[in-house]
């Protein structure tokens, strides 16, 4: 038994730093309020800045995903409909699953290619590809 663990350590050990190092990615958490009729994200821009994403494709695809119209208004997004801070997070999650993790690897260091109007999600880690569906 104690060999075993002794073999685990070594295994560790051997495992090369940046691995070890690795978090799971976190979601950034948006912050959002309602005025009128309207929802306004007022941290669109922190958000963006940590996924690493166009802010015309985040827009749309919560446009899309809310079938509400959405403009950017300087660092926040303005959604023609009310919703709420859950709802949003949601959405988002997705779109972090689909777009900004690397579904191999599971690190964020990805960009989006777009060919012929097809993206696809390129890991800058290991190299995987993905299609993106939106
Ligand atoms: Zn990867």
């Amino acid at each position: 038994m104690e060999d075993y663990e002794k073999m685990l350590d070594r295994a560790r050990a051997a495992l090369p730093e940046k691995t070890q190092a690795f978090e799971r990615f976190e979601t950034p958490v948006i912050e959002s309020f309602q005025q009128g009729s309207k929802t306004i994200i007022r941290n669109f821009d922190a958000i963006l800045q940590k996924i690493r994403r166009d802010p015309a494709i985040l827009a749309k695809y919560f446009s899309k995903e809310l079938a509400v119209p959405a403009t950017m208004e300087g660092n926040k997004l303005v959604l023609n409909g009310k919703f709420y801070d859950r709802n949003l997070k949601d959405k988002l999650q997705a779109f972090v699953d689909a777009a900004v993790v690397c579904k191999e690897c599971k690190r964020p260091d990805t960009k989006i290619i777009e060919r012929e109007g097809i993206k696809t999600m390129v890991c800058e880690a290991c190299g995987a590809r993905s299609p993106i569906k939106f």
